[in-house]
């Protein structure tokens, strides 16, 4: 603890520092023990205690350091560091509105409301209340997942991952499942299909080219091994030019004649058309399951705007096989999961209020007129923010979806550009420009890209406005 310094007269020395026993006594540190407890409050000054008694040994011990005010005042900055929690709330200002390193959907309140509840009182999680028997926990949502997305049966498990998993070891274990090369995708964080199959237990059989697969590579695959055909959303790209690929009727057909299921990860997958608040379309769950697939996986923290979570929807009898899996066990989810996904799927009940209601679908739709209004208000707040070694300026920029969604398709946004005004090379300065945000009580997440620091104002909501600028003059004024 810096709490010795240099004393230009006499230093203290080790018999002036105050004893352990007689500080906590002291009526300063009252507070310090009430909120933070003897053991920790103990812990920490025993510390701090023996730091002053080295200082003193050195004759670098300042007597003004070793009043009990002074001490308590210093001991709380360090109870209130070392209590702060670790995982924090931050400003997204990089322009993915679903990030995943910084946690994915914001979900709406209905949801927030519900998981208080199912923290703070005992809830029917795996118990049917009309017969007082044991439940299933899939129950509290499956038919309302059925009513969505129109397929016959539905489970839940940690996330789209574990869905995928899942699903290839219930029908796929040591038999051999199909898939276009043209959609073997790695998504970031080391989910990579044919790896996954592996772990599965699943024998991957590549059918095809990269760019190009013919419905004959799928019924020439076809052998006495074979427990599916899959196929695979190409979440995070693209293949232009020469191609080919079969959609999923035609693959269903295929696999249907042979007496096979056809099963589809549709990664995100979304539960509305997009394109109706001029999103770009993606194919919705029940788009999937009506043109023929047997099972479809995706996540729940994606497009669909809820908790983390992996769902699986489909054909009665392969639902019930996977439901039996002991794996399944491993990879259901908790009730907090259960709560917040039961109100988001309500919301898709009610279709034309969602881009008001559900927070994920209002940062999509949010008008760059409002982004472009509020970079007009905030350029003159980060100018002086920044200094005058920095110019910056209101800027067009483009947000993306993020999260492997629809990562060609990017939403017209507005924010901020800050250059570095002076001579010499700006990467440095700008780096130093980005800890600086992400140093303030609520770090600020912006992304440096041609040498400018970029916020992208989609994701700063009207109503946290006020809060963002005050910790921004607040720094100004210290
Ligand atoms: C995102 C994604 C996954 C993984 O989903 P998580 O919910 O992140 O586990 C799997 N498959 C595809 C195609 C995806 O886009």
């Amino acid at each position: 603890m810096n709490t010795a310094t240099l004393s230009p007269e006499a230093p203290a020395g080790a018999k002036d520092i105050p004893s352990l026993d007689r500080l906590l006594r002291s009526p300063e540190f009252a507070p310090l023990l009430q909120a933070y407890g003897h053991t920790q409050v103990g812990q920490l000054m025993r510390a701090c205690l023996q730091d002053l008694r080295e200082a003193a040994l050195q004759g670098k011990l300042d007597r003004r350091a070793l009043d009990a005010p002074a001490l308590a005042r210093a001991l709380q900055a360090r109870l209130a560091a070392r209590n702060e929690s670790r995982l924090r709330p931050v400003y997204n200002l990089t322009g993915t509105v679903l990030h995943t390193n910084l946690g994915r959907a914001l979900l709406p309140d209905q949801a927030v409301q519900a998981v208080v509840r199912a923290l703070t009182s005992p809830a029917n999680l795996e118990f049917d209340l009309e017969t007082g028997g044991r439940g299933d926990r899939d129950d509290l949502i499956e038919p309302l997942l059925c009513e969505l997305t129109g397929a016959e049966a539905a489970t839940v498990v940690n996330n789209n991952a574990a869905a995928v998993l899942l699903m290839l070891n219930t029908l796929s274990d040591r038999r051999e499942s199909v898939v276009s090369r043209g959609e073997l995708v790695e998504i970031g964080g080391a989910f990579r299909i044919p790896d996954i199959m592996k772990r599965a237990g699943a024998r991957l059989v590549e059918i095809g080219t990269t760019n190009r697969t013919h419905a004959a590579d799928y019924e020439n695959a076809i052998g006495p091994r074979t427990a599916m055909l899959m196929k695979v959303h190409c979440s995070n790209y693209a293949v232009k030019g020469f191609t080919k690929s079969v959609d999923v009727g035609q693959v269903a057909d295929i696999a249907h004649a042979r007496g096979l299921p056809a099963s589809v990860d549709l990664g995100s997958g979304t539960l509305v058309d997009l394109a109706q608040w001029g999103l770009p379309p993606e194919p919705t769950v029940r788009e999937t399951i009506q043109a023929g697939a047997d099972i479809v996986t995706f996540s729940g923290d994606k497009l669909l705007g809820g908790p983390q979570a992996g769902l699986i929807v489909g054909r009665a009898e392969l639902i019930r096989k996977i439901k039996k899996n002991p794996l399944k066990r491993a990879l259901r989810v908790g009730k907090l999961t259960l709560a917040a996904l039961e109100p988001v799927l309500a919301l898709y009940r009610a279709p034309e209020l969602l881009p008001e209601r559900l927070t994920t679908l209002r940062l999509f739709t949010r008008p760059s007129s409002a982004m472009k209004e509020q970079a007009a208000r905030l350029a003159p707040v980060l100018q002086s923010w920044a200094g005058a070694d920095f110019a910056v300026e209101p800027a067009a920029l483009f947000s993306q979806i993020g999260s492997g969604a629809l990562p060609e398709d990017v939403l017209p946004s507005c924010g901020l550009r800050i250059r570095h005004a002076g001579p010499g090379r700006p990467g440095r300065h700008l780096t130093r420009l980005e800890t600086r945000l992400r140093e303030l009580p609520r770090p600020v997440i912006g992304r440096i890209a041609d040498d400018a620091l970029w916020l992208d104002l989609r994701c700063l909501e009207e109503s946290q406005e006020p809060d963002f600028t005050a910790q921004l003059t607040a720094e100004q004024s210290t």
